[in-house]
């Protein structure tokens, strides 16, 4: 099965309102192993509706529309559905009890707009919407050369467009033959290393057509490697994908850190839970970013003892104990953070983040700059300089991901010295 979803509203083509509707939808087919060819996004016009549903019967024999099944005259899917087949809108009693029905409940009067709602096109099923107005639509649209095509219509509000799916087209598209098969995405979530020199260290994985899918996405510096198989149960997806996953593992080593909903965070926690040990950090430039990511992954846990936030050159005196002619120059101040922060604190990691300074290798107008990393144990402290390579934007993420790796590289090397 080949399926489009189509979603309907001036809301979502004029970029007030994100379409989160086609998401949810798109991971519901995929469990049901129908793969989801085609997003389109449509306004409220009558002309462009018909076009879109004309071009979905034509390349996908199950097309899912969310929206535009109100009462008011920009709701126009029950009419463009009409125009398409060329069938005239008939009154659905079901559908009438229905609404009359909603509104006693809520006792009010039922306005007569609301009964425009209850009009599907002649040949059309209903699905009974139990909490809202607008009753979905659940149609088959004779092809001439090929099979049918099945087409659901529901309503924009996700609660309702849920419930319905949930309630009535799943369970059509079971009868239909969907859900035999099933598709199934593993994440190997990797950093420190761009997106292309990733691919490039795997032997063609990403390549389309390949069995089972790779596919390649880069977000504030993670790189995500997603891993897709089509089987009959959820052994066998697992079975067809432990190749690829395992390849994906060998070539790329230490730069993967976790799976799925891993954060590098989650992955730093572990490792310290593991060893059973402690950590407490100190951080310039990220605002506070670093200590809240690990509190947040270590929960009530002991591993993350706490950490100081610095924002000024003032309060890196105080808090430090440094003289007033102190300058930031040079990785002193990282170095001296880590060993403070630990021995404040007690534990066995001390992370630093550094202040922000102009690139040295740089060209020193271009604005581009590099903090120093530093990790102290009882024994020593590792600085590391790193240039800042992301957008100004996500300066505070890429810091915090760095320092958080750079611990995380060397909590591994504890566990498999070299
Ligand atoms: P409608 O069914 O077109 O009257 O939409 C009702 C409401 O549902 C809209 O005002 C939006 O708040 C929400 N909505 C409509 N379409 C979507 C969508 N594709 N994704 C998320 N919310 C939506
Ligand atoms: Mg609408």
């Amino acid at each position: 099965m080949i399926a489009e979803i189509i979603s309907i509203g001036d809301e979502l083509t004029g970029g007030r309102s994100l379409d989160t509707n086609a998401q949810w939808l798109s991971r519901r087919l995929a469990e049901l192993g129908v793969s989801v060819a085609y997003h389109t996004t449509v306004g409220d016009q009558l002309a462009a509706i018909v076009d879109v549903f004309h071009a979905a019967l034509g390349r996908a024999n199950v097309v899912v529309v969310t929206g535009g099944l109100g009462p008011t005259a920009d709701d126009l899917t029950r009419e463009a559905l009409a125009a398409t087949i060329d069938r005239p809108l008939v009154c659905n009693e079901d559908a009438l009890d229905q609404i009359r029905c909603l509104f006693a409940q809520r006792g009010w009067k039922m306005p007569d707009q609301n009964r425009v709602q209850a009009l599907l096109p002649q040949g059309a099923r209903l699905i009974p919407n139990p909490h809202g107005t607008a009753p979905g639509i659940a149609l088959d649209v004779d092809r001439n050369d090929r099979p049918a095509a099945h087409v659901y219509c529901l309503p924009g509000v996700p609660a309702e467009m849920r419930q319905m799916w949930e309630q009535t087209v799943a369970d059509d598209l079971r009868r239909l033959g969907a859900g035999r098969r099933m598709i199934r995405t593993r994440r190997i979530k990797c950093f420190g290393a761009g997106e292309s020199a990733i691919e490039a260290m795997l032997p063609d994985l990403v390549r389309r057509g390949r069995i089972p899918q790779v596919g390649i996405t880069a977000s504030k510096a993670t790189i995500t490697l997603a891993v897709t198989a089509e089987a009959a149960t959820e052994d066998e997806c697992r079975a067809a994908m432990e190749p690829t996953l395992h390849t994906i593992h060998q070539c790329l080593g230490n730069l993967v850190y976790g799976r799925d909903d891993d954060e590098l965070q989650d992955a730093v926690v572990q490792l310290l839970r593991r060893h059973g040990k402690t950590l407490a950090t100190v951080e310039w430039a990220t605002d506070g970013l670093l200590i809240h990511w690990l509190r947040s992954a270590a929960g009530d846990g002991p591993e993350v003892a706490g950490g100081l936030v610095v924002s000024k050159h003032s309060a890196w005196k105080a808090l430090f104990d440094m003289p007033d002619q102190a300058t930031t120059v040079g990785d002193e101040p990282a170095r001296a953070m880590a060993q403070a922060v630990r021995q404040k604190l007690g534990t066995d990691y001390g992370l630093a983040i550094g202040p922000l300074s102009p690139r040295a290798d740089g060209p020193a107008t271009d604005g581009a700059e590099q903090a120093d990393f530093a990790i102290a144990t009882p024994q020593t402290v590792h600085v590391e300089c790193v240039p800042l390579v992301s957008h100004p934007e996500l300066r505070k993420t890429f810091c915090a991901k760095v320092a958080l790796n750079r611990l995380r590289l060397q909590l591994l090397a504890q566990t498999h010295p070299l």
